[in-house]
């Protein structure tokens, strides 16, 4: 069932910007876990469109309440109210709270980096003047504007835009030593982390790391800022990566799988917190309009009515014992639907394309890892054919014991 490798037709790209390789496939539809490309070939999307697609494609429910909002007011401006974005900010903050309100607000925004944005903001807003310094972690991702640029501890992509913005410093994940010297209460306004690293390759701190983190930030008065922007609303087997440690952190950020594929991103921050911001201290003109927010009222309204969260506990742990068993691979780090698949060598990006030219999406985030995030709502059959395709991409470029070594 290999399918043509070059499958795209002659698509004209030459006035898009190039800030990303060649696409190897162009796709026209989806429906659930599957996508078609421009040749009418069928995939398993187990990459979900890089965790956003927690739904599927093409959800019914979603894609009507998109509809209907469309046809009805799609934006007004924040200088107006409108009906939908408070209903989702009081959605959201009950889901951090675990079923209760926590008691927090929302600032709604139009991706991740947006979300991180305001995060950073709040912080300086809250810590006042001086104390403006935001600690991340070696090897994190935030974003690619300025600032969550520099937040995002990957020097090599600081490089080519230098000057940084000032006021981050990176030290490194899962070190509570290191960051306990760094932590300068004088300097320090907040820590911002994410529960799992997941552009990194789906790193996992150690299972105390966070709460260490919180008791260091609650003796010095620091923020403790999550970036849930992959890990939140389900995808790792509870609503947030955080709840599975019982630490309630200042602020959380979350974006990507919010809108199930509609532009949207959410700062949520305790109330003491979010006080900091009056009007004008921050905005954005789309953020939080009717149209965006039907679209994550929508999603959310599906996520509970299925419990996403226990569906990606449920098909993680049958998509993780699959994994272990494949030729090649030694581990599998991550929770719930948010896997890294560590490889026998680095041989991640071949897997990738072999899998492609197999019928299924994953992406390789380093050489010696492939990361799967499909749906919440993938079945059971869908991660059996996946995991069956990837034991064969990964048996084509050679992954697993050598084939002589097995020899009588
Ligand atoms: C994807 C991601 C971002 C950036 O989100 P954008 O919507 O691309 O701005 C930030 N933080 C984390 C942890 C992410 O995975």
């Amino acid at each position: 069932m290999t399918l043509p490798v070059r499958a795209a037709p002659d698509i004209d790209r030459s006035a898009l910007m190039h800030t990303y390789p060649e696409p190897p496939r162009t796709f026209v539809r989806g429906r659930g876990t599957l996508l078609w490309d421009t040749e009418g070939n069928r995939y398993l999307d187990f990459l979900g469109g890089l965790a956003v697609v927690s739904l599927g494609h093409a959800h019914p429910v979603v894609a009507e309440a998109i509809a209907e909002q469309a046809a009805t007011l799609v934006h007004v401006s924040n200088l107006f109210g409108n009906t939908v974005g408070p209903e989702v900010a009081a959605t959201l903050d009950r889901l951090i709270g675990g079923g209760e309100r926590a008691g927090g607000q929302v600032f709604f925004g139009n991706s991740g980096a947006e979300a991180n944005e305001c995060a950073i903001k709040l912080a300086r807003r809250f810590a006042g003047p001086g104390r403006h310094v935001v600690l991340s972690a070696t090897d994190s991702f935030h974003g690619r504007t300025l600032a969550t640029l520099h937040a995002t501890g990957q020097p090599a992509k600081h490089l080519p835009f230098a000057p940084m913005p000032t006021g981050f410093e990176h030290v490194p994940y899962d070190d509570l030593d290191v960051l306990d010297a760094a932590m300068d209460p004088t300097r320090v306004a907040a820590v911002l982390l994410e529960p799992i690293q997941g552009e990194s390759g789906v790193l996992m701190p150690s299972s105390d790391y966070l709460a260490g983190v919180r008791e260091l930030c609650n003796d010095r008065g620091i923020l403790l800022m999550l970036d849930e922007v992959q890990t939140g609303l389900g995808r790792t087997g509870r609503w947030f990566a955080h709840h599975h440690t019982g630490v309630s952190p200042d602020v959380v950020t979350m974006a990507k799988a919010l809108g199930n594929g509609f532009p949207i991103g959410a700062c949520w921050a305790r109330a003491e917190v979010a006080a900091a911001f009056g009007p004008g201290d921050h905005g954005s003109t789309f953020g939080g309009q009717p149209l965006a927010a039907a679209a994550a009222r929508a999603t959310l309204a599906v996520m509970e009515a299925i419990d996403a969260p226990a569906l990606a506990a449920a098909a993680g742990s049958r998509l993780r014992a699959g994994l272990v068993r494949l030729p090649g691979v030694v581990s599998v780090r991550g929770a719930g639907l948010l896997l890294g698949a560590a490889l026998d060598g680095d041989r991640a990006p071949a897997v990738v394309t072999a899998a492609l030219d197999r019928g299924l999406v994953v992406n390789a985030p380093r050489p010696d890892t492939v990361r799967l995030a499909p749906p919440l709502t993938v079945s059971d059959d869908e991660i059996d054919e996946a995991l069956a395709i990837l034991g064969t991409a990964l048996t084509a470029v050679g992954a697993g014991p050598a084939r002589d070594a097995e020899a009588p």
